[in-house]
């Protein structure tokens, strides 16, 4: 719809240069011949095949975009998985480790016509142990007269079996409906190839700050065999640590426990490593010595985790060391160096005592919960237009520039784009900003603002 001025055409390409956050998954699983192919054409609206043989192309993997009822997802086919070199049940079993691993949500395609097999009764427990919200797709029920095959599904235990025929389109719409209640509005992984599995953590902070102590404090004996777990890449610099009842990989940790001590060129492969470490992680840690003086060194490392968009935690390490008046000189460098991140939650740890080892868990999920809010357009429109109402923009040249609505484009880290009637001043800009984080919180997470100016 036409906004103020602007028209569709223009809200569109404002969000699309803003980028839209990464979507949802959706798998689709089932034994060979059930219609898995089939009912994914149907998803994507499309009469050809799925699949674009490509000679000498391994087709283990094909992922299309999808939408139903306005919201965007990703389909994933796994039609193709060479049974030949499996056998039949192997690769169905793969095809749902593979759905454990990618997705979001699952479709398990049944034929209905046939009824439940023990292939498919083995891949409800694999389903079942991976925890993630299927929906259950009887499918080759063409006419009223199948609905009663499809009722016979609900032995297998996924809750109510929805009666489709991808051929004919029966019954997908309300299938399609179930899906979006099952799907997540964004995917719970989103970078690098490691698509499921625990949260990303980098571990970072310049040379002597505590990292390799901080790690082997937590780390201690609870390190998990990256084996072990499913849906892991075994990146050997990758650790697994559980801590406050969950597992998190700490990426690149290789770099922090073996210390190859370089004479030349030490400060530039220590920052391509942290950039690199930052780049694979949705969270950083940055570790700061609080004994010594906050450096230009410490805030280059802050801005290279705020400029990747990744969530942020600090953690000031070395507390055990601080006398009063350190205490008293930090909390005034924090305030005067790093006001640009005071978003960020804090925690004043000892890496050699253990001190608030506890806090470091709830603040990395308090930086990645404000990372993924998404404030919906009506409350955010309803705040601007209070805001704007009672902070106008100044008067500048005789007119006054006007913020008429504004939209979330995406998350991780929040994105918005905000529509006016003319240039926003850099003060005004950053005004908004603070009111959009006491308003929404958006604690631990940078926040993206894009002004689009009618002309
Ligand atoms: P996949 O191996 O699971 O991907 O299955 P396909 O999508 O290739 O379908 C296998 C066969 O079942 C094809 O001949 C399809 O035309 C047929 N098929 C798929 N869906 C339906 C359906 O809803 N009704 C009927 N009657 N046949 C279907
Ligand atoms: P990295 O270079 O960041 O990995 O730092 P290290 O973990 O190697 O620590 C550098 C030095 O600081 C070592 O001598 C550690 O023993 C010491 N250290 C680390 N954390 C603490 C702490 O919390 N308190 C004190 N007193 N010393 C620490």
């Amino acid at each position: 719809a036409a906004q103020e001025g602007f028209d569709a055409e223009e809200v569109e390409g404002a969000l699309g240069e803003a980028g839209h956050g990464p979507l949802p998954v959706l798998a689709v699983v089932g034994r060979p011949n059930v219609g898995k192919s089939t009912l994914v054409n149907r998803i994507i609206g499309r009469r050809e095949a799925v699949v674009e043989d490509r000679p000498g192309v391994t087709r283990d993997r094909v992922t299309y975009e999808a939408e139903w009822a306005g919201r965007r997802f990703k389909v994933v086919d796994t039609g193709g998985w060479e049974q030949d070199v499996l056998g039949i049940d192997a690769s169905v079993a793969a095809q749902a480790e593979y759905a454990i691993e990618a997705a979001d949500a699952v479709v398990f395609v049944v034929d209905a016509t046939v009824g439940a097999t023990d292939t498919d009764e083995a891949v409800v427990k694999l389903l079942r142990r991976a925890g993630k919200p299927v929906v259950l797709c009887a499918n080759k029920v063409d006419g009223p007269s199948g609905e009663a095959d499809a009722a016979m599904l609900w032995s297998l235990g996924l809750g109510e079996p929805m009666p489709v025929s991808a051929l004919h389109g029966r019954g997908t719409g309300d299938m399609l409906d179930e899906v979006l209640k099952a799907l997540p509005e964004a995917p719970a992984q989103t970078f690098g190839n490691a698509i499921g599995g625990p949260r990303r953590v980098a571990l970072i902070g310049r040379p002597n700050v505590g990292k390799s102590s901080l790690l082997n404090k937590v780390a201690g004996e609870e390190r998990v065999v990256v084996n072990e777990l499913a849906g892991t890449t075994r990146d050997p610099v990758d650790e697994l640590i559980e801590l406050g009842g969950k597992t998190w990989k700490f990426v690149d940790t290789a770099g922090i426990r073996k210390r190859v001590h370089l004479q030349e060129g030490a400060d530039y492969y220590a920052s391509l490593r942290t950039a690199a470490a930052v780049e694979k992680a949705e969270v950083a840690v940055v570790l700061i010595d609080a004994s010594e003086t906050i450096s230009v060194q410490d805030q280059r490392i802050i801005t290279m985790a705020v400029e990747a968009g990744r969530a942020m935690v600090i953690a000031y390490n070395k507390w055990d060391t601080l006398d009063e008046e350190r205490r008293y000189y930090l909390e005034r460098e924090i305030e005067t160096e790093l006001q640009q991140v005071s978003w960020a939650p804090r925690v004043n740890v000892s890496a050699q005592t253990g001190r608030h080892m506890e806090k470091l868990v709830p603040a990395i999920e308090t930086a990645l919960a404000g990372w993924e809010t998404r404030v919906p357009t009506g409350r955010l429109n309803a705040f601007l237009g209070e805001l704007v109402a009672a902070h106008p923009h100044p008067i500048r040249g005789g007119k006054q520039p006007r913020i008429l609505f504004g939209t979330q484009a995406g998350t991780k880290p929040p994105r918005f784009v905000l529509f006016a009637s003319g240039f926003l001043e850099a003060g005004y800009r950053r005004f908004v900003e603070r009111r959009l984080r006491e308003e929404f919180g958006f604690e631990g997470t940078p926040i993206h603002i894009s002004v689009r100016v009618r002309e």
